[in-house]
């Protein structure tokens, strides 16, 4: 390469992988923890009486009527809001924000496998520390020196979840890191840390609509925190892009808030389609650690994660696999509608008879 070339001077990175997202219509889609139903009708309506040519307009740069309704929801000021698109933005915006110094940030061995690229293209030095043989983890690996904490409650892709208690401990031990919890899919049956923001100013809460308000392609995150983490976030917003939630999206989410109803019945819906699935997936000898979240980690207790993952892709059913260390034979399976989960027990089913295992 010339010395003076332009390639010295590029910032090089490895890239996030997202799940696929098939052009076919006709496939049973378990691979990206969507969710199955649609989002709130208030959402469709709040689409169809925004005035089309407002779109000339720029959106609310602090996107304050997503913002109030958010505040009223979970019992914060608004100045304890910040709101991004999807919660990946409000992520990224987090470790750019907080994770500043030369000391390591640390989160789990196995986690969301966006968390690295970040600590990547913002060169944060980082340490992955192991969960214990049942995907927990130990709250004293976070007890030493660092730049900073993050990790998912529940965990992604285990679907594991942690008391609140143990992440207090963390946070108390850490007053000099800002922690982060990423509760993406915290409304599937746990506890959230929000009801702590007001008692620890190091902790930041992110959640995003992409999971349990059915809003993945509008594309909305938040976090919560103490005043002051919020306004640092701001900051550094406003000194990349101001506009960075679409004014159409504002008002789809400010809708989906509101209607508190339709939420808790479709989250209901998902909980109780994932027992069943729990206990269908244990009849025909699947193990996973206990899941919280609308998605289920399992791996056979006879054939690869592998060979199951591209069984299903044949019959045109996508579920997520990783080839990698401790978690290779192991398929996180997105839950769906009832309907959907029997046509994957019954291909299942289906391909573990093929190899004489049922
Ligand atoms: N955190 C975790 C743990 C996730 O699994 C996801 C979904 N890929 C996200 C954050 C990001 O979700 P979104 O950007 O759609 O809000």
């Amino acid at each position: 390469m010339n010395a003076c070339s332009f390639e010295n001077n590029i910032r090089r990175v490895e890239p996030y992988v997202p799940g696929e997202q098939p052009k076919e219509r006709n496939i049973i889609k378990l691979n990206t923890n969507e969710n199955p139903y649609p989002p709130s009708p208030k959402v469709k309506e709040a689409l169809e009486s925004f005035s089309y040519s407002d779109m000339r307009l720029y959106p609310d740069t602090s996107s304050e009527e997503l913002v109030r309704a958010l505040a009223a929801r979970y019992h914060v000021k608004e100045s304890q809001i910040f709101v991004g698109v999807g919660s990946d933005d409000v992520i990224s915006m987090a470790f750019l924000t907080f994770f500043n110094s030369q000391k390591p940030i640390l989160f789990p061995d196995i986690t969301y496998s966006f968390y690295d690229v970040w600590a990547g293209v913002y060169r944060i030095p980082y340490e992955c520390k192991a969960l214990d043989e049942n995907f927990r983890i130990k709250a004293e690996d976070y007890k030493c020196e660092n730049g900073g904490i993050i990790f998912p409650n529940p965990n992604a892709p285990t679907g594991v979840y942690e008391d609140p208690e143990m992440i207090e401990d963390i946070i108390k031990a850490n007053p000099n890191s800002v922690v982060i919890i990423d509760e993406a899919y915290i409304d599937f049956g746990g506890k959230s840390c929000i009801s702590l923001v007001d008692k620890y100013d190091n902790l930041l809460i992110i959640q995003t609509f992409s999971k349990s308000r059915s809003l993945a392609g509008m594309r909305i995150g938040f976090a919560v925190g103490n005043e002051k983490l919020i306004k640092y976030m701001n900051d550094v917003k406003f000194s990349i892009n101001s506009y960075t939630m679409n004014a159409v999206t504002q008002k789809c989410g400010t809708a989906s808030v509101l209607d508190e109803e339709y939420f808790q019945d479709t989250v209901k819906r998902i909980i109780n389609t994932r027992e069943e699935t729990k206990q269908k997936l244990l009849e025909i000898g699947f193990t996973f650690p206990d899941s919280m979240s609308n998605f289920i980690f399992a791996k056979h207790r006879s054939v690869s994660g592998d060979r199951i993952f591209s069984e299903l892709r044949k019959r045109k059913i996508f579920v997520r696999h990783w080839d990698k260390p401790r978690i290779g034979d192991y398929l996180r399976i997105t839950i769906g509608t009832p309907e959907e989960m029997d046509s994957l027990i019954s291909a299942l089913k289906d391909i573990l008879s093929e190899g004489n295992i049922l």
